[in-house]
Parts: C-alpha cells; sequence; structure tokens
C-alpha cells in the first residue's frame, strides 16, 4: 500500500526534525520528496524509499467538515 503525497500535502514523519517538529510540507515531488520544515521552515530532499520509510501519516488538506 504506498500512499500518494502531491505537492501542497502536508506530511508527518516518524522521527522529528531537530527543530521538534513532526511536520513537513510537500514542496516537490520528482526522483527526490522535496520536504520543508513546517516549523523552522529548512527545506530537505528525500529519495522516494526513504520518504516511505519515514512517513508516518498524510496529514490532508482540512476540508472543513459541514457542521451538523
Ligand atoms: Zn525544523
Amino acid at each position: 500500500m504506498s500512499q500518494e503525497v502531491q505537492v501542497g500535502d502536508r506530511v508527518r514523519l516518524r522521527k522529528p526534525h531537530p527543530c521538534g517538529s513532526y511536520e513537513w510540507l510537500v514542496v516537490r515531488i520528482g526522483a527526490d520528496i522535496g520536504l520543508k520544515c513546517q516549523k523552522c521552515g529548512r527545506r530537505v530532499l528525500l529519495d522516494r524509499g526513504e520518504f516511505r520509510k519515514r512517513l508516518k501519516a498524510v496529514i490532508q488538506p482540512a476540508e472543513p467538515p459541514a457542521p451538523s
């Protein structure tokens, strides 16, 4: 089961960045996956295999549920 991500998705990785954040923004999809830390703004590139290993969850874009 593979999780598809797109530019603009937010993802959560298994290990935190040294700054303490688990959340990253997907900024590039290619041979490598470009990620930008949501706390400190640092960018990293992970190859697809490494990205899959580190990926914990995709945080879907917030679609606010219709209030009932
Ligand atoms: Zn960071």
